[in-house]
Parts: C-alpha cells; structure tokens; sequence
C-alpha cells in the first residue's frame, strides 16, 4: 500500500458516509433557504440517482452467486437442511417478537387518538390519487389462492426473473436449486463450473469496491435531494408527530434491546464490536431506503468485522434481505392499529393476532426496496377490514420512516447471521466432528 492509499484508507468507511450524509443534509437545507432547489434538482440529485443504480445492479447478480456459492459450500444436503431450516426459523422468531413490540407500543402510547380531525380530511384528499394507484398495484398481487405466494416463488422462467429486482424471491428459488444441483452431482465433477463463480464472486466483490468509495457522494446527493422534496411538507411531520414517534420507539426497542439482548446470549459477539461492524451499514440502510441495495455492504461487514464465515453468511444474507424484515413488520403493526384507532375502529384481541400473522407473512413477501412495504401493507389492513383509503393519512410520512425501518431490516440480518454461525461453529467443533 502506498503512502497515498494508506492516507486515504485512514478515513474509515462509517465517517466517510457520515460525512457525507451531513454535508448532504447541510447543502439540502442551505438549498431551501437559498432556492436553489433547481439546481439541486438538476445537478445534484442525478448523483443520488446513479448511486442507487450501481447499488440495485449489483443486487442481483451478488444475490444469484453468493447464495449458489453458499450452498455450494455447505458441501452437503444435511447441512443445508440444518443451516437453512435454522436460519428460517430464527427470521420468522425476530419477525414476530418485532411486530409484538411494535403492537404493545402503539396500544400503549394510542397516537391514534390525538391526530387531529381537521388534518384527517386534508391528507384523505392530497394523497386520493397516491392511493389508487398502490390499490392499482394491490390487484396485481391479490391472491387469488392462499397458496398463490407460493406459486409466486417459482419462476417459470429464469432469464426473466433475472431481469427484475422485484422478483428476488424467485432469484433465491433458482440459486437454491441450482446450488444443490451442484452439491449431489458433486463439485469434483463439475469443477470449473463451481470455479467460475468463484471467480465471478471476486469480480463482483471488486466491484462493490468500487461503488462504495462512491458512497460518500452518493449519499451526499441522496440527503440533499431527499430535504429539498421534503421542504413544503412540515405540516406532515407535526399532525403525524405522535405516529412517526411511536413507529421510531418501537423500532429503537429492536435495535437497542432486541438485538443486543440476541447478541449478548446467543450471538457470540461483544455489544461493542456488534455496533461498529453494523453502524455504517445502517447509515447506508437510512440512506438508500433499500436493504437490497445494502446487501454488499451489509455482507463485507459480516464476513469482516464480526468473522461470520463465508459459508454461513453466503446463505444467511441474502435470504434475509429478501425474507428477513423485522423493521417492516413491526411498522406495518403500528400503522394498521394507527390507522384503526383514527379512524375510531376497535381491534379486537383477535384481530391484533390476525395482524401479527398477516405483518410477519408480508415481510417475507416485501421487497427490500424504498416504499417496498406500502403495497403489502394493504394486505395487512384489508385483513382486519381497515378501510385501505387510510392510508393516505400516513403515506406522506412514510420515507423517513422507511429509512429508520430498513436500518432495522439490515441489523436483524446481520444479527440473526451471528447467531447462526454461532451455532454452526459450536456443532463444528462438537464431539461429532
Ligand atoms: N425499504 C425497506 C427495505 O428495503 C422495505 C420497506 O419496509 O419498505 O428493507
């Protein structure tokens, strides 16, 4: 290393992002009060934009070759079954104590019961046509059978699910087929086919690389953007004040007690070094609104600074950036009890477990992409008959809220992936081995 590279690399990552973060939050406001929102418009945020594409490009293909080589190296069926029926169920365990929370914390504080009438009819007629079109996109996915989600996992054709962000679910389908395909024909048959990937894995890496030494200004460009677009709208902030509080409560209970608490008796890493390796992955989660996008980052940061080895975070990763969002549904409980106490509705106890199944399912279904949740929040709602014009109450707030969820999203990944490779090391190194 250079004297130069040395200099440069002294900066760490997370302050790189901070600063970026804050001189893009400064800019944005300077912008309003100098209005320049033009320019920003123009020549600032296009930067943001291009940030957010190299990150959503590499989505993919990261997803496809890290899960393919994940299965690849759990060497057999057996292990896969165990790690992955592990992982699983560890997810869907931190998805329902996430939405638990969010429920017990919007019965207890009732925001619901201080929004102001007059505010009700005013964000009812601004967001009308918002709405329409998320019941639009609702059509699409409604279910015609309860097994349809399952049917939509399958891909029936992989160059197409390929092409598609969204379509992750069925991305994850192909790379575990394939993966075990690999496994029972046996990696010592097909060789260079197992060496490609590797080697395509390296060049990605690379890549990711490069992308992330542009973070700064992206996230720069991303904050300034995000002020100017949020400028006209404070009115939002001070009707819906208690609502955004609770939903940033219940999520800080996930973060700063749920996963430590997971952490401290089964993660098998100290709070400390917990904390630095997933800080600068959230600060990019808050950025980009997207755990998708996140997922390079979010892998390099497991893999070295909390020593989760490759195989296991090869696997654990990507699937829980597409299945894992423990902030999505525990906003999901928030908002649908919200909407029902504006709009003067009485959940009963029944209704409150029928919404921690439908949050808990749904997550799985989002994608990790900003707004991902909005469409699936209106499967949560029209489970226990909230009217789904409701949401337009909430939709004007709902990007920095999206920003502090998917914080949360990424922390639970890398959370659960300690803990499973916890697991995995202790089974190693046990008298079976
Ligand atoms: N933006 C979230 C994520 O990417 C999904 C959502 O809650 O909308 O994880």
């Amino acid at each position: 290393m250079n004297r130069r590279e040395a200099h440069r690399n002294r900066i760490p990552l997370y302050a790189k992002i901070l600063l970026g973060m804050g001189f893009g939050l400064g800019f944005g406001f300077l912008a309003m009060a100098l209005h320049w929102e033009g320019f920003v418009h123009n020549w600032v945020a296009p930067f943001g934009a291009i940030f957010m594409r190299l990150l959503k490009l590499i989505a993919v293909p990261l997803v496809l070759v890290s899960l393919i080589l994940g299965v690849v190296n759990l060497k057999d069926i057996r292990n896969l079954s165990r790690i992955g029926l592990k992982t699983i169920l560890i997810y869907v365990c931190t998805t329902i104590i996430a939405v638990s929370i969010g429920l017990t914390m919007v019965s207890l504080i009732k925001p619901g019961r201080v929004f102001p009438k007059d505010k009700q009819t005013e964000f009812m007629e601004h967001f009308q046509q918002t709405v329409a079109e998320r019941e639009a996109q609702m059509q699409q996915v409604q279910v015609e059978s309860p097994l349809q989600f399952v049917v939509d996992m399958v891909p029936d054709n992989i160059f197409q699910a390929l092409g598609d962000n969204s379509k992750m679910l069925q991305i994850i389908f192909f790379a575990l087929l394939f993966g075990v395909a690999l496994i029972v024909v046996g990696p010592s048959k097909t060789p260079s086919i197992v060496r490609f990937f590797q080697q395509l894995n390296l060049v990605l890496l690379k890549i990711i690389d490069f992308i992330m030494a542009f973070a700064p200004v992206g996230v720069f460009a991303l904050m300034a953007a995000l002020i100017v677009d949020y400028s006209g709208d404070a009115g939002i902030f001070s009707a819906l004040g208690m609502y955004a509080l609770t939903v940033v409560l219940a999520l800080a209970v996930i973060i700063f007690l749920v996963y430590p608490l997971i952490m401290r008796c089964f993660g098998g890493r100290t709070l400390k070094q917990f904390f630095h390796a997933v800080f600068p992955v959230q600060m990019l989660a808050f950025s980009t609104s997207s755990s998708a996008a996140t997922l390079p980052l979010t892998m390099e940061r497991t893999r070295k600074h909390l020593g989760v080895s490759e195989e296991v975070a090869d696997f654990v990763l990507p699937v829980g950036v597409t299945i894992n969002m423990d902030g999505t549904s525990c906003y999901q409980a928030v908002a649908a009890v919200f909407l029902a106490q504006v709009l003067g509705l009485d959940l009963t106890f029944g209704q409150m477990l029928l919404i921690l199944a439908t949050a808990t399912l749904s997550s799985i279904g989002t994608p990790g992409i900003p707004g991902g949740s909005i469409v699936m929040l209106m499967i949560v709602l029209d489970s226990v008959g909230i009217p789904i014009e409701g949401l337009a109450l909430i939709l004007g707030i709902d990007r920095p809220l999206d920003m502090v969820r998917t914080m949360v999203n990424v922390t639970g990944d890398m959370t659960v992936a300690c803990v499973v490779d916890k697991a995995n090391k202790e089974k190693s190194a046990g008298p079976e081995a």
